[in-house]
């Protein structure tokens, strides 16, 4: 069967950046599984995978924009050290919990100069070029209570 709304799909991915470094991929003998067609994966790649079936591989170039996003100045902010409360050991890469102009969000420490923090709310991976290669390894139809929940359940999925 090839994969339409609300199939259960089965893959393994490497994602590399645009310099080729592998960012992130399914671990051998783990693959993901996902529900098609709900938003779980980013569109740029959900809408490649569309009509395709088990067996297939694919390479799919992602831009930001389809992606994580394009980087945004603006969510770039430098604080004193002290208005992080509480945080001791601020490193650069650190990624943490913050209060920011934009309100509560998950940032990431890009640089300390003296007294003054930079945090940056951006998707680590926002604004980068995004490559995708995949093999779908099954798909499946959904289950009620996947269609109902709008996520994978068993083996590679989500977990009660
Ligand atoms: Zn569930």
């Amino acid at each position: 069967m090839t994969i339409t709304q609300d199939s259960v799909v089965t893959l393994h991915y490497t994602l590399r950046d645009d310099g080729g470094e592998v960012i992130d991929s399914s671990s051998p003998g783990s693959p993901l599984s996902y529900l098609h067609g709900r938003g779980n994966l980013i569109p740029g790649l959900e809408r490649e995978l569309q009509g395709k079936s088990a067996g297939d591989k694919l390479n799919v170039t992602v831009a930001p924009a389809d992606g994580y996003g394009k980087y945004d100045e603006t969510l770039v902010e430098q604080i004193p050290r002290r208005a992080l409360k509480g945080i001791s050991n601020i490193k650069v890469g650190m990624r943490l919990h913050a209060q920011t102009a934009h309100g509560p969000r998950t940032v990431t420490v890009t640089r300390i100069v003296g007294d003054m923090v930079t945090l940056d709310a951006n998707h680590p991976l926002a604004g980068k070029s995004l490559s995708f290669e995949v093999e779908i390894t099954a798909v499946r139809e959904a289950t009620e209570e996947e269609r109902s929940h709008g996520h994978v359940h068993g083996p590679g999925g989500h977990h009660h």
